[in-house]
């Protein structure tokens, strides 16, 4: 697909979250709905789970102290935002930061998927596990972390979609925690020679 087809298709993508058409509380109790951005043509997508605080209130994913670990992951490796795309399982900030329900990750996973088929990425990352079990509900983070993933995957009734996925920790969780830290940092180091094998 064109670039520029791209960008209209993630555009029209992104209205219908904005104009939060989905019929769940928290469309209506968030500040701004989060749809994700970044590069049409990435060859890396990045899911993380839902939006905090700074993302409700900036409209933006990743733009908190989590979001900042990442900025920093990412440069480690030569990429930039604008190299990549960053979205969530959940395009609403579930109130007091709470865990997305199931009718919630349900309810906005065609969005998820229509990006995903959109940009079709050669590599998905998983921001945690609530993301990676989406899409592989009986992996466990602890073992399943920084191990790539060639896959078919077809979810919950949505189209197939193809490509390498990438478990990880949570930039949230391993944030303050040194040797969980240390290990995503590692898993991280891995997406370079990941994209080279695809090429
Ligand atoms: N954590 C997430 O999972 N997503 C964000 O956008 C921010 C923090």
């Amino acid at each position: 697909m064109e670039l520029a087809d791209k960008k209209t298709k993630l555009d029209k993508i992104a209205d219908s979250i904005l104009n939060r058409r989905i019929d769940i509380e928290i469309a209506k109790t968030c500040t701004n709905p989060v749809p994700g951005e970044g590069n049409p043509n990435a060859k890396i997508v990045f899911i993380g789970e839902a939006p905090g605080a700074q993302e409700d209130k900036l409209g933006r994913p990743f733009v908190g102290a989590s979001g900042k670990f990442l900025d920093e992951m990412l440069s480690s490796i030569g990429l930039e935002r604008s190299d990549v795309f960053i979205t969530n399982i959940v395009k609403f900030r579930p109130p007091g930061n709470r865990d997305p329900r199931p009718d919630e990750i349900k309810a906005c996973l065609p969005w998820l998927v229509k990006q995903l088929r959109v940009i079709d990425p050669a590599v998905v990352v998983f921001l945690g596990r609530h993301s990676m079990n989406v899409f592989f509900p009986e992996l466990k983070i602890s073992e399943a972390h920084g191990q790539p993933l060639k896959r078919r995957v077809k979810t919950d009734g949505q189209a197939a979609f193809e490509a390498t996925f990438l478990p990880l920790y949570h930039p949230a969780a391993a944030l303050y925690n040194g040797s969980m830290r240390q290990t995503l940092m590692e898993d991280f180091a891995k997406i370079p020679a990941l994209l080279e094998l695809i090429k």
